[in-house]
């Protein structure tokens, strides 16, 4: 699927995707954290967000660097930006 705005969302087949900003929490031992500003196309009907091509593996590396960070400070929330 070509992801651009105006194409129909696959989730409920009735909305249109277009482009947005999305966040993301993640939850690892007790540890919070939060990814904003993630470039994204979202249904403006059902909400799915459908991520472009190499962003998932750009969330999860800056996941993982925040939970380290999250471990050294033992503190409970962190966030980031992509
Ligand atoms: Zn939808």
């Amino acid at each position: 699927m070509k992801l651009t705005e105006g194409v129909k969302c696959k989730a409920c087949r009735t909305g249109k995707l277009f482009k947005n900003e999305v966040s993301q929490k993640f939850e690892r031992e007790g540890l919070e954290i939060e990814i904003d500003g993630i470039p994204a196309f979202v249904c403006d009907d059902c909400g799915q967000a459908y991520f472009l091509p190499g962003v998932g593996d750009k969330i999860s590396v800056a996941a993982n660097d925040l939970f380290k960070l999250a471990e050294v400070k033992h503190a409970g929330k962190f966030k980031a930006a992509v």
